[in-house]
């Protein structure tokens, strides 16, 4: 059973987003018509701002500028193709197109009025191949923008504004590995923190990677105090190298290694991920090893292991039962390891994590 299922006309044409546009562009472009610097952070702040929709909300702007940054800026690089709610209200996913037609899909995750977290996509499909996941069985389409990424944010900011609330926090946990697409990745984590933009706290901030090493030692480097999680999902090669291919460039030693180094430099817990596949990597053997092996690298408080029971997708893979992921937790735990089963929420709508996936397969361009 599902909740709800809407469709929306879509209207993508072909110039830059305001939110692909640097402030270097967006300066000169007001030089030449005569404005004032402090347009810049103006027109920003309004671009992020929930429940300012187009460019006739910027009442605060000349009408001729407004008619102006119509003609030459779409107002959004992403439009909304179809959204849904699942059953039990608790999530819901929405198909957005991109200038080219190519199509992604975003996640929102309300938390009974507490918070609401964005799940962001950073790649039309994914390269990385990972053998429970669906949205790796599309390969890559290409890397999002900055703004494309930006704009899944403000998809749900404007409709949460309109139930008076709006997105507190933001996971990189959608389609794509997001440390493929460095650059654009940062540069919106930057936008989004930026007080005078979407000002969500880095903290509440969490970008998600297979384990790119270098970009793990990179993202450290940056002085910006988000939170990293890791797929780890294996306390062995054999095992992780089966499930995840990029584990042949950067196996589970370096990825720990790289973790301990993110970790020591910034300050930050480390969050692992490890989907629990049942009679792949859930034993209790798995869990001590995979205690033993984070301790041997990691200083103690410095790893969380999140576990998350596999959801329908591909490979064939089966969720174990109950008190087996629970075990595994507490061997973990008692291994000096925190650890959280995490449910994943959205199965009934195909949103629940490893689920994400252009319906039609290889995206077709919008008419
Ligand atoms: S789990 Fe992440 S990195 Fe792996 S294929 Fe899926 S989207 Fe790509």
């Amino acid at each position: 059973m599902s909740g709800w299922h809407r469709r929306y006309r879509c209207d993508v044409t072909g110039h830059d987003a305001i939110s692909e546009v640097d402030d270097g562009v967006l300066g000169a472009w007001l030089t030449e018509r005569g404005e004032p610097a402090y347009r810049v952070r103006q027109i920003r702040r309004h671009a992020s701002l929930a429940g300012t929709c187009g460019w006739s909300d910027l009442t605060d702007v000349p009408k001729r500028l407004r008619d102006d940054l119509a003609v030459s800026f779409r107002w959004s690089s992403v439009e909304p193709v179809t959204e849904q709610a699942s059953a039990d209200g608790e999530t819901r996913k929405a198909l957005l197109a991109l200038w080219d037609g190519h199509r992604i899909e975003t996640v929102l995750m309300p938390h009974h009025g507490a918070r609401n977290s964005v799940c962001v996509s950073t790649q039309a499909g994914c390269p990385m191949a990972c053998a429970f996941c669906a949205t790796g069985e599309m390969g890559l389409i290409r890397n999002l923008t900055a703004g494309e990424i930006v704009d899944q944010v403000r998809h749900w900011q404007d409709e949460l504004a309109a139930e008076g609330d709006r997105v507190s926090h933001v996971v990189y946990m959608g389609m794509g590995e997001p440390f493929n697409n460095y650059e654009a990745t940062l540069a919106s984590a930057r936008m989004l923190t930026d007080p005078d933009a979407f000002g969500i706290s880095p903290r509440r901030i969490t970008i998600s990677t297979c384990g790119v090493v270098p970009k793990i030692d990179a993202l450290a480097s940056e002085g910006l105090p988000i939170n990293l999680a890791i797929s780890l999902h294996a306390p062995v090669d054999s095992i992780r190298t089966a499930i995840m291919p990029i584990n042949r460039r950067w196996d589970i030693d370096l990825v720990l290694a790289s973790a301990a180094r993110y970790a020591k430099k910034t300050k930050r817990r480390v969050t692992f991920e490890y989907i629990l596949l049942g009679g792949v990597n859930d034993s209790a053997e798995a869990a001590a090893l995979l205690a033993r092996r984070i301790t041997e690298h990691m200083r103690p408080g410095a790893a969380h292991v999140n576990l998350i029971p596999y959801n329908p997708g591909p490979g064939g893979f089966r969720r174990p039962p109950v008190e087996r992921m629970e075990r595994f937790a507490e061997i973990l735990e008692g291994g000096g390891i925190s650890a959280t089963v995490r449910i994943s929420k959205g199965q009934d709508i195909a949103a629940a994590c490893g689920q994400l996936k252009v319906p039609e397969g290889r995206a077709a361009p919008v008419a």
